[in-house]
């Protein structure tokens, strides 16, 4: 599942490719990616604009539209937006795809339809009206220790809500966590200053090391549990196996004695 590092990196690849480029016509292969914008609409708000600004909040994707709107794009479970140089060699999951008036193209393939592409005239109504916390990345101290300490559920369930902050999952949750020493049910509001602090602190770190590793985990710093996070591996600092549980429906990996309740 893309988190908020995968989605950076899509972001920067569309940043290095398509920005600029007036885009000739729309094609919307599945309207089920659709999401707040009709075929027509797209084809009406894109058509003879550029995209002319990239952006992301959490795992959501902005791009702005010559015209001054924003085209939306979340990748869901499977998305991905591909460039085309010469608009060639389709991905079998295309679901809209954007010519641009140079004959390159640009699509978004999505094989579990699980993502929205749609339109909006504002980030912030667009983020408001989804419910959207701070980005993870940008959040600051003060603000991330009052969103989270204001909860009386477990850690890793306020982490990963994405009105608290945006663009934690299930994986990097459990890297932060473990990375702080914090069991994954310890209550949120039960977490005392210096826990909260380190937690801000690693969650910046982690997010960053994986944007920098290209979201490579065998290229994570030494110490990292997604480096092998698997069932037959162990804690990294010499300790038994990572123990699992349930959180949420999402398995939580955490090491007992690192992380106790
Ligand atoms: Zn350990």
């Amino acid at each position: 599942l893309p988190e908020l590092p995968e989605v950076e990196l899509v972001r920067r690849k569309v940043e290095a490719s398509a920005l600029g480029r007036t885009i000739a016509s729309v094609e919307v292969l599945d309207i089920g990616v659709l999401e707040g914008a009709s075929t027509e609409g797209l084809k009406t708000a894109l058509t003879g604009h550029a995209l002319t600004r990239t952006d992301r909040h959490g795992k959501q994707l902005f791009f702005r539209i010559g015209n001054g709107r924003w085209l939306t794009v979340h990748l869901g479970m499977t998305g991905d937006l591909i460039f085309l140089e010469d608009g060639r060699g389709l991905p079998r999951f295309t679901r809209v795809r954007f010519d641009f008036e140079d004959g390159s193209s640009f699509v978004y393939e999505d094989m579990r339809k699980f993502g929205a592409i749609g339109l909006t005239p504002s980030k912030a109504s667009f983020l408001e009206r989804k419910r959207l916390g701070p980005d993870a990345l940008a959040i600051g101290r003060e603000d991330f220790v009052e969103r989270v300490s204001r909860h009386r559920r477990p850690i890793k369930t306020v982490l990963l809500d994405q009105s608290v902050l945006a663009g934690v999952g299930n994986l990097y949750s459990d890297e932060v966590l473990f990375q702080c020493g914090v069991h994954p049910l310890a209550l949120a509001d039960g977490l005392d200053e210096d826990q909260l602090r380190c937690l801000h602190r690693n969650l910046a770190i982690v997010l960053r090391s994986s944007i920098d590793a290209r979201t490579d985990f065998d290229q994570l710093p030494e110490g990292y549990m997604l480096k092998a996070r698997h069932p037959s591996s162990r804690c990294p600092k010499g300790h038994g196996p990572w123990h699992m549980m349930k959180v949420n429906g999402r398995t939580a990996f955490f090491c007992p004695q690192c992380q106790r309740l």
